[in-house]
């Protein structure tokens, strides 16, 4: 787990490797965010970003509990589950210790944070999700955002009753309709796709995404390793200036490119058929 303003190392695995930092930006005391890496074997890897909610007393401590608990239970769950399974039963697992701490502790009452993870073996992706860190896909030059955000304000992009230039400046875009710590069963995304060879995954807070263009992210990441990556993209954002903290974890994966996905069902086909953007 990544101490506040300090790079993991990278994690070295054949054709794969990742590296999470965390920092606690230009204007803030503490720092709310928690990140960490798990490389397993020659070709898995875990990520995990968290980032505190501020408006509750421990934001510092939701976000970190929720990172060390969902890495001690995703090394718990049996290796022979899936990856991808193993990380969606982690992160409930997270959830109830957060939860737990929150009624247990008065002081830290109400408290909550994101939770954005993956879990990518052998070409598979699963991320789960929860609140409105965010996990993108850079592939060919092009930064793909595969979260949806939490937040009234994107729900309201959703529904189609608020434009997506507007939302980035709306007083509700950062209060979240889900967070991980609040009830006892936290309901969370599960996202999965094929990746490959070339491919690189992102993992960031707010404070980061907020401060940089998905373009300027992209560019950022181009031609650097995982570790070089998340390290230019907080410097770059503490260069402008930010109020927030600051979080990314990249995973660079190596081997051969990505195979299709698989022909959709019926019941995908229909799903995307009436989805709205965003
Ligand atoms: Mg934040």
């Amino acid at each position: 787990m990544s101490a506040p303003g300090t790079a993991e190392p990278a994690a070295a695995a054949p054709g794969l490797e990742a590296a999470a930092v965390t920092d606690v930006g230009t204007e803030r005391e503490h720092n709310e965010d928690a990140c960490a890496v798990l490389v397993e074997g020659g070709d898995c890897a875990v990520a995990v970003v968290a980032d505190g909610v501020s408006s509750s007393a421990g934001g510092e401590v939701a976000s970190r509990t929720a990172v060390e608990a969902l890495l001690r239970a995703y090394r718990g769950e049996p290796p022979s589950l899936a990856p991808g399974q193993r990380l969606y039963r982690a992160v409930q697992q997270a959830n109830i210790e957060v939860y737990d701490k929150s009624v247990v502790v008065p002081e830290l009452r109400g408290m909550a944070t994101t939770l954005t993870a993956l879990a990518v073996a052998g070409g598979e992706l699963t991320a789960v999700h929860v609140g409105d860190s965010r996990l993108y896909l850079l592939r060919g030059g092009e930064m793909i955002q595969l979260t949806k955000d939490h937040t009234v304000a994107a729900e309201k992009v959703r529904l189609g009753i608020l434009g997506r230039e507007r939302a980035r400046a709306h007083p509700d875009r950062s209060v979240l309709t889900r967070s991980l710590g609040r009830e006892l069963i936290v309901s969370r995304d599960r996202i999965t796709r094929r990746v490959g060879g070339g491919d690189a995954l992102l993992l960031c807070s707010d404070g980061l995404y907020n401060v940089l263009a998905d373009a300027e992210m992209a560019s950022l990441l181009e031609g650097r390793d995982a570790a070089a990556g998340c390290r230019a993209l907080v410097d770059a954002a503490n260069q402008r200036g930010t109020g927030d903290n600051l979080t990314a974890s990249v995973v660079r994966l190596g081997g051969p490119p990505p195979e299709p996905e698989p022909a959709a069902g019926i019941a995908a086909a229909l799903r995307g058929l009436f989805r709205r953007g965003g």
